[in-house]
């Protein structure tokens, strides 16, 4: 497929569509000949989107200016890291408060090593995927231990830290140390997928998609890298496409033929499976609230929680903890990315002493502890919130 799409991106389009794979096909594929400059997809003009970028940078806690980088400030690897496993799955807008917090309390990567786990998982509380916290502590360590606490330059060492993949490896490389590397992310898909108006999902024509970005890598890898981020959040948006002060429209598949938010294409959705089970709130007669914590391995490991059920994919009857007058609060829906989770929520108050293995909190100090979000949607639906 590779070898189908290099040569339409390096100008060498001939009348042979037809054999192009039936899976990988640009919108203009038709029967008719298709009018100029469609048939002619162009390569990202980089000097274009960087001089953009001079402009319009987005002002972000984590970066270097793009003149203040002119000037010969280099990126901190560290900070970068950090906003960068914080964004993967979120926005510029949930993550900045978080990153700020964490560099208050851990400016350097030897603090976030030196740092308890459990207080890196509290400070994460909220952001979701606690591996990614886990992994974050354990990398932080391992740059430390391994490294000497600086951080390994070129994108095939930082992929041999815990929780540094593909992705995040390209990001640090090219923003630190203008490695010429495509960054390929959620919002750069949609932006080359309108650019080329790629008729499939983005999913089926990932490998194509980065070749094409990473013929285009300047040799200002780091800023091109953050301008097409920042085009994708806020030109190239996902329901809006601000055409006409965009630095790519000239070349612009998309654009050109009128309708840029067709794409990206999406796939067939699969059914979410569904699970269910049951939650218990206890509470004592000073209305301090039973928790404990979840197992070291798996979803929301080491995280806290209050006792539940397993999840399964019929409801099982609950079997309560403690017998005691157990009042049902209603039903908790979570989402997680592989299935639907269903919580009946049960509360009731139980004499303190009758537990053991977890822990009595305060209501007031329920905000620091390392509830994940389900469990805080649970505790809000037995109206401690
Ligand atoms: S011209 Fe429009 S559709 Fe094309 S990349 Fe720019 S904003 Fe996106």
């Amino acid at each position: 497929m590779l070898d189908r799409f290099l040569p339409l991106l390096q100008g060498e389009v001939r009348w042979g569509w037809t054999s192009l794979s039936p899976a990988f096909t640009l919108r203009h594929e038709q029967t008719e000949p298709p009018q100029l400059p469609l048939d002619n997809p162009h390569p990202i003009d980089a000097g274009a989107v960087l001089a953009w970028y001079d402009l319009h940078a987005r002002n972000l806690p984590w970066r270097v200016s793009p003149q203040d980088r002119k000037d010969g400030v280099r990126p901190d690897p560290y900070r970068v890291w950090l906003s960068e496993v914080m964004l993967q799955q979120t926005t510029v807008a949930a993550v900045k408060n978080y990153f700020l917090r964490f560099t208050s309390l851990w400016p350097t990567v030897f603090d976030l090593a030196n740092a308890p786990l459990d207080s890196v998982l509290r400070e994460w509380a909220g952001l979701g995927y606690y591996a990614r916290a886990r992994n974050l502590h354990a990398c932080a360590e391992a740059v430390v231990r391994d490294h000497g606490g600086v951080f390994p330059q070129n994108s095939v060492a930082l992929q041999t830290l815990p929780g540094i993949g593909a992705y995040t490896s390209a990001a640090i490389a090219a923003i630190c140390f203008d490695e010429q590397i495509a960054v390929l992310d959620g919002n750069l898909d949609r932006v080359l997928a309108r650019y080329y108006a790629l008729d499939v999902p983005v999913r089926e024509a990932k490998d194509e998609l980065r070749a094409a970005l990473q013929a285009s890598v300047p040799k200002r890898a780091g800023d091109f890298a953050q301008a097409m981020m920042d085009l994708g959040a806020t030109i190239c948006a996902p329901r809006n496409a601000s055409c006409l002060i965009c630095p790519l429209r000239s070349d612009c598949i998309a654009t050109r033929q009128g309708n840029p938010l067709v794409y990206p294409v999406k796939p067939a959705k699969a059914e979410r499976p569904v699970r269910k089970g049951h939650a218990f709130v206890m509470t004592d007669a000073a209305g301090d609230v039973y928790l404990q914590s979840r197992p070291g391995k798996g979803l929301l490991a080491g995280m806290t929680e209050v006792p539940n059920s397993d999840w399964t994919a019929d409801l099982p009857d609950p079997a309560y903890p403690l017998p005691a007058s157990w009042r049902h609060r209603g039903q908790v829906i979570h989402i997680f990315t592989h299935f639907r989770l269903e919580l009946e929520i049960w509360s009731a108050v139980v004499p303190p002493e009758s537990l053991g293995g977890g822990w009595w909190s305060e209501p007031e100090a329920l905000g620091d502890e390392a509830l994940p979000t389900l469990f805080r949607k649970v505790l809000a639906a037995a109206g401690l919130d």
